[in-house]
């Protein structure tokens, strides 16, 4: 079966094939450790693992890196602004390097909670200076570099395909650039490669460099890592729509003027998560959290339910609602999951046209419908039980584990709440609500949570 992804570079969706199959290089840009990520930010990684897990589903071996972002990352994305880092070290009373440390833990245990799985390697733009500063100087050797009062720059007018990701209209930048920040910069799309730190401040991040003492840039942590661990030419580059313009842009500009050799073969972009019809962001203070979905009662891995219902190049705005559909939902397969025995066979059937919609550049939207309709299907419990685990597989949802802690629960009931089940469906069926929700009430003592839907009760742990 072929894999097909959507390509950014060429705009359309290509047959996949690795440069050295059946190992697959995979570098993806990660968080800025100032601050927690928001569901945003985990739409993106979320989509990752994904594709991650798509490979792997087509006999790929996956070497994958996600770096992490603790120096450089300015507020407005450009050379102008603030170090996010040393802005949130300020915000908390710490260290850059304290809150580097502390937003990395927290950005591990809302994977988890997502079940992301993270790669074994996640470098640090903060470990590796003198890679950054390696590349700075082969760049400066080529002459793609100019030096200015804040810090050196790479020179986007030196690449005659400078903006090429983003289809930039470079003339019409320039002509928009009139009330550019920064007055020295040749070229309004020219960037840093390295910041010297402000006279007169000691920063809490700062290095020696050919150049005086700074920090590197933005893009060049990126370029620096992954031709460090995968190569001059990586298979799948992604990241999110926010990185097309400017910070992958300009990894293609830094890297390619070094080796002469595509960056990468995939550029594959998510698209953004939004709340009223608004880009989710820190920035813009409408962000929700890992720890705000469980507030409001709901299970992390509904979330992840929920994405999955949308294709990762559409936008999807955010509300409750669609959250509370979507935990029903995942509740449902769970509770069928729990009720089914096992030892059954996978039906090829359904296997095939779900990988089929996801090797179709990731439709999760079409697989999550091939695995209803398998499910509704008159085919043997256990073989549908067997077929939904095979599948959850690439949807990362936790299934088994979820049933099985339900399944046991309600073994350890013994006939209890079977009967209770079946004496609240009466009551139901006899419209005497009060006892029905009497009933539920004592359910829900015994650990249970029952919700009602028009293919019969849903049962789910109760949270302790
Ligand atoms: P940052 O920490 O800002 O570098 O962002 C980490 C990742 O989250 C990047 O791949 C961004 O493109 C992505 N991202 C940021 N905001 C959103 C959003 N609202 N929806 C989806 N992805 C986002
Ligand atoms: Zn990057």
């Amino acid at each position: 079966m072929t894999l097909q992804l959507f390509n950014t570079m060429s705009r359309q969706k290509e047959v996949f094939t690795p440069l050295a199959p059946p190992s697959v290089s995979l570098y993806t840009c990660g968080l800025t450790v100032y601050d927690y990520a928001h569901i945003g930010n985990l739409r993106a990684f979320i989509f990752e693992d994904v594709l991650r897990r798509v490979f792997v589903a087509n006999g790929y071996t996956v070497k994958h890196v996600q770096n992490i972002t603790d120096v450089g990352h300015l507020t407005d994305d450009g050379d102008s602004g603030e170090d996010k880092m040393e802005k949130g070290a300020a915000r908390e009373g710490k260290t850059a390097w304290d809150i580097a440390k502390f937003f990395t833990a927290a950005f591990r245990e809302d994977a988890a909670a997502l079940h992301i799985v993270l790669p074994a390697l996640m470098p640090k733009a903060t470990e590796h200076i003198p890679e950054q500063i390696a590349l700075i100087e082969q760049l400066e050797k080529k002459d793609f570099t100019y030096r200015i009062d804040d810090g050196i720059y790479f020179d986007t007018s030196k690449l005659t395909d400078y903006g090429k990701l983003a289809q930039l209209d470079i003339a019409g930048l320039q002509e928009g650039a009139r009330v550019e920040k920064n007055v020295q910069k040749k070229n309004a799309t020219d960037f840093a490669l390295w910041k010297f730190s402000p006279a007169g401040v000691r920063r809490d991040m700062e290095w020696n460099s050919p150049w005086g003492v700074g920090f590197p840039g933005w893009h060049i942590e990126c370029s620096a890592m992954a031709m460090k661990y995968l190569g001059e030419t990586i298979d799948v580059h992604a990241g999110g729509v926010d990185h097309i313009a400017v910070h992958h842009t300009n990894e293609i500009a830094q890297s390619e003027a070094v080796t002469g050799k595509p960056f990468a073969r995939v550029w594959m972009h998510g698209e953004f998560l939004l709340v009223d019809g608004q880009k989710m962001s820190k920035s813009k203070q409408n962000f929700y959290r890992v720890t705000d979905i469980i507030e409001h009662g709901f299970d992390p891995l509904a979330y992840r339910y929920l994405l999955l219902g949308a294709h990762y190049r559409s936008k999807l705005n955010f509300t409750w609602a669609a959250l509370k559909g979507a935990q029903q939902a995942y509740d449902k397969l769970i509770t069928l999951c729990a009720g089914w025995e096992e030892g059954g066979s996978v039906l090829e059937e359904f296997r095939v046209q779900f990988l089929a919609a996801l090797n179709d550049d990731l439709n999760t939207p079409q697989a999550l419908a091939v695995l209803w309709e398998m499910v509704k299907s008159s085919a043997e419990p256990a073989d549908k039980k067997t077929t939904l685990l095979a599948m959850d597989e690439l949807l990362g949802l936790s299934l088994f584990s979820k049933a099985e802690a339900l399944r046991t629960h309600l073994a350890e009931l013994g006939g209890k709440m079977e009967v209770l089940i079946r004496e609240r469906e009466e009551a139901r069926a006899e419209k005497n609500y009060e006892r029905a929700d009497a009933l539920r009430a004592e359910i829900l003592h015994m650990g249970i949570q029952v919700e009602d839907s028009a293919e019969g009760p849903i049962l789910k742990l109760a949270r302790a």
